[in-house]
């Protein structure tokens, strides 16, 4: 398969570093979007250090500026966009009655506008440029279940979910192709607040087989519906969630 340029928002850190490490291991060069420099270079560092091609691109997803402005540079830089993984997200643990609309704004700025963003940015590049490129965007099984204290996360992933179906359908005549993944429990710093609370055996509990999902197991999975061979995979979400939704 011809290498291909793959943009991954949130490769700083968990599924999304994962995701960029294991595109890159296949040969496809990558663009490592994340407002944690420090997070976002190491990935970098990572995916050279094993023979790899990948640049850091500073983004906050909640700017559209900024999305656009990644968009373009990842174009500058490698001269295509075949791939983008609108992976970057935040979670906050509050108790409903005591959100601040800032707090809801923000997780909604990141979660829900940042996947918006990328879809738009990306969209038009890729028909601009005639490529029949795949947008992946990182919902939740938390967009399909309910959870106490995760109000904002919940209301943006259940977003994210139907913007993958309807934006699938809004890109269909250009070939682009939009697909979701919805993980389950993945044993990534986004849990910690939870882990810090006591609840890892609960977290645990969660997955079928009774453990906490690797962010490598998400990249994989991420990594086949990229493929030209998951052509037919468009406008769902597919679970990544080993049974979580489930039961
Ligand atoms: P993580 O905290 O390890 O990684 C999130 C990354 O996103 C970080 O590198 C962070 O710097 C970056 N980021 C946050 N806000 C940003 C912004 N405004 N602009 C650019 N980058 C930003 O967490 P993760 O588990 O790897 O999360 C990745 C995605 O997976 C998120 O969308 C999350 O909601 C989703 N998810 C995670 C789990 C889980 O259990 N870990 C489950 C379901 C979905």
């Amino acid at each position: 398969m011809a290498e291909r340029v793959v943009v991954i928002t949130g490769a700083g850190s968990g599924i999304g570093r994962s995701t960029a490490v294991k595109f890159a291991r296949k040969g496809d060069k990558i663009v490592v979007a994340d407002f944690n420099e420090k997070g976002g270079q190491e990935t970098v560092d990572m995916i050279k250090a094993a023979n790899g091609e990948a640049t850091f691109v500073k983004v906050d997803v909640s700017k559209f500026d900024q999305v656009e402005a990644m968009v373009e540079k990842s174009i500058e830089l490698y001269g295509s966009l075949d791939v983008v993984f609108n992976n970057a997200g935040i979670g906050k643990i509050i108790p409903f009655l005591d959100y601040t609309v800032e707090d809801y704004e923000r997780v909604i700025g990141v979660n829900q506008n940042g996947v918006f963003y990328g879809m738009l940015a990306a969209g038009r590049k890729m028909r601009d440029l005639g490529v029949k490129g795949v947008i992946i965007n990182t919902a939740s099984v938390f967009g399909y279940l309910s959870n106490q204290y995760t109000f904002a996360y919940q209301a943006s992933k259940g977003a994210v979910r139907m913007m993958c179906q309807t934006g699938a359908l809004e890109l269909a005549p250009y070939g682009i192709r939009v697909v979701g993944v919805a993980p389950g429990t993945v044993d990534t710093p986004i849990v910690q607040g939870f882990k810090d609370a006591g609840l890892t055996d609960k977290l645990k509990s969660n997955q079928m087989r009774g453990d906490l999902i690797q962010p490598e197991a998400i990249a994989n999975a991420v990594y086949l519906l990229s493929l030209e061979e998951a052509d037919v995979i468009n406008g769902s979400v597919v679970m990544l969630d080993d049974g979580y939704a489930s039961f």
